[in-house]
C-alpha cells in the first residue's frame, strides 16, 4: 500500500530511524551494521554475549552470525536525519487529521537506549525536570513540534471553531494502568492504589475508546501540556524508583482528546491522538534475573509480542481484502489481549492515521537486539 509519495494509503506508516554512535560504541570502536539504500536498511548480525561481569565477547550463533538481512520501510531516517526531519513525516501529518476527527498515534518502539524517547520528546526528554519549552528548537522532539503546531493551528481557527483539548497520562506496567496524573498526595502512585478510581478500558456504544477514572485535564497551549508531561514523568520516576525498576519498563501513554465545534452549525467532530513511548524491546538475559524482573519481562514482551500480533492481522486482512480471495477479511484481530493493544484499538486501521517509528542503534554490539526490531517494524509496513 505505498502510493508513490511513499505514503501509506491507511492504517500504518512504519518509519526506522538510526541513531548516531554513541560515545562508548565511539570510543569502543564499535562497528557500523547497518547500511541504508533509500527505503531499505541492510542489517549485518554479529552475535555477542555479556560475561560475569557485563564485557561483550564474540559467540556463535552459527544460524545468524555473519548474514545479512534486508528490510523495507515507508522511510529510514539516516544517524544524520535532524529531529525536524523526523517530525516532517512521523508527527505533522496528524494535524490536520485530528483536526479533522481522524485518529492518530505516534510509536515509538525499540530496545532501551535505541533513541524512543530521544525521538518522541528530546535528548533527556523523560527526565523529570525536563523543560520541553525551553528545549532549543534544534533538539526538540516530536510532541514539543507536534504541541506547538496544533496550539498553532487551534487558535488561528478558533474565529469559527470552538476547541475543548484534554489530556491524560498514562503509564501501563505489568498489564496494570496507571494515571501519572493523579498519583497518591503522599508521592507514592503505585502503593496506594486503593484509594483511587481503578482504571479500566471501556468501550462506547459509538466505538470510541475510554479509560474509565482516568484524570482529563483542559489543555489551551502548548505550556500547559508541558507542564502536564513534567508532572507526570516526576510521577513516574517516583513509581519507578519505589518499585526498584527503571521507567524503561513500563510504556507511556499522553492522550490529547480534541474536540471541535463549528461556531455557527454546530457541527461537532471528536479525535484521539496517543503518543507512545514503549517500554524497551530487548530480551532479558535469564542470568541476571530475579523472579520480579523474569515476570516484568514476561509482561512487557507479552504485550509488545500482541502488539505484534495485531499488526500481524491486520497485515493478513489487508491483503486479503485486496486480492481477490476475501475468505479471511474477517479474521479476529487480537486487540483485546493485552491493555496497549485495546487502548491503541482505535488508532489501527479504517479511521486512523499511525506513525510506528522504529529506532536502532547502528552497531554491531546491538545487531541481535536491532534484528529483531526490524523484523518487528518490517511486518508492520505490510499493512
Ligand atoms: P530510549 O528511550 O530508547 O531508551 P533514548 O532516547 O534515551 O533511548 O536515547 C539514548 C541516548 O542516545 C540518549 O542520550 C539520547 O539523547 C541519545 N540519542 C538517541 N537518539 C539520538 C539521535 N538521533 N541523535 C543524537 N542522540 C541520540
Ligand atoms: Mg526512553
Amino acid at each position: 500500500p505505498i502510493s508513490p509519495n511513499g505514503d501509506a494509503q491507511d492504517g500504518i506508516r512504519v518509519l526506522c530511524r538510526i541513531r548516531p554512535m554513541n560515545d562508548d560504541e565511539l570510543a569502543m570502536g564499535a562497528d557500523e551494521a547497518i547500511e541504508v539504500s533509500g527505503n531499505t536498511v541492510a542489517l549485518t548480525v554479529t552475535s555477542y554475549t555479556a560475561d560475569e561481569t557485563g564485557t561483550l565477547r564474540r559467540s556463535r550463533d552459527l544460524r545468524r552470525d555473519g548474514r545479512t538481512y534486508p528490510f523495507k520501510f515507508h522511510h529510514v531516517f539516516r544517524p544524520t536525519a535532524t529531529q525536524h526531519d523526523v517530525y516532517a513525516l512521523a508527527g505533522e501529518p496528524l494535524i490536520d487529521d485530528v483536526l479533522e476527527g481522524i485518529n492518530g498515534a505516534i510509536i515509538a518502539y525499540g530496545q532501551t537506549g535505541s533513541g524512543k524517547t530521544h525521538t518522541m520528546f528530546g535528548p533527556d526528554g523523560d527526565d523529570p525536570r525536563a523543560a520541553y519549552e525551553s528545549l532549543d528548537e534544534y533538539h526538540k522532539g516530536i510532541v514539543p513540534r507536534l504541541m506547538a503546531d496544533l496550539f498553532r493551528r487551534v487558535d488561528l481557527a478558533s474565529d469559527s471553531y470552538s476547541f475543548d483539548v484534554t489530556a491524560s497520562y498514562i503509564e501501563i506496567y505489568m498489564e496494570a494502568l496507571c494515571d501519572l496524573l493523579h498519583p497518591d498526595t503522599d508521592g507514592k502512585p503505585w502503593e496506594g492504589a486503593a484509594s483511587r478510581p481503578k482504571l479500566e478500558i471501556r468501550q462506547t456504544s459509538e466505538n470510541a475508546i475510554w479509560i474509565k477514572g482516568v484524570t482529563q485535564v483542559e489543555v489551551r497551549s502548548a505550556a500547559d501540556v508541558f507542564a502536564l508531561l513534567r508532572d507526570g514523568n516526576r510521577n513516574r520516576h517516583v513509581a519507578a524508583t519505589k518499585m526498584n525498576r527503571t521507567s524503561s519498563r513500563s510504556h507511556a501513554v499522553f492522550v490529547l482528546t480534541v474536540h471541535k465545534s463549528e461556531a455557527v452549525s454546530g457541527e461537532h467532530t471528536m479525535a484521539q491522538l496517543y503518543l507512545v513511548d514503549l517500554a524497551g524491546s530487548e530480551k532479558v538475559s535469564k542470568a541476571k534475573t530475579d523472579g520480579m524482573r523474569l515476570q516484568e519481562a514476561k509482561r512487557i514482551n507479552f504485550s509488545l509480542h500482541t502488539l505484534g500480533r495485531v499488526i500481524d492481522a491486520l497485515t493478513t486482512h489487508a491483503r486479503s481484502k485486496r486480492s481477490s480471495r476475501s475468505t479471511r477479511s474477517s479474521r479476529h484481530i487480537p486487540y483485546r489481549d493485552s491493555q496497549l493493544t485495546r487502548l491503541l484499538s482505535n488508532c489501527f486501521g479504517g479511521n486512523a492515521r499511525t506513525s510506528l517509528i522504529v529506532n536502532v542503534s547502528p552497531s554491531d554490539w546491538n545487531s541481535v537486539e536491532s534484528l529483531s526490531t526490524l523484523m518487528f517494524g518490517a511486518r508492520s509496513s505490510l499493512i
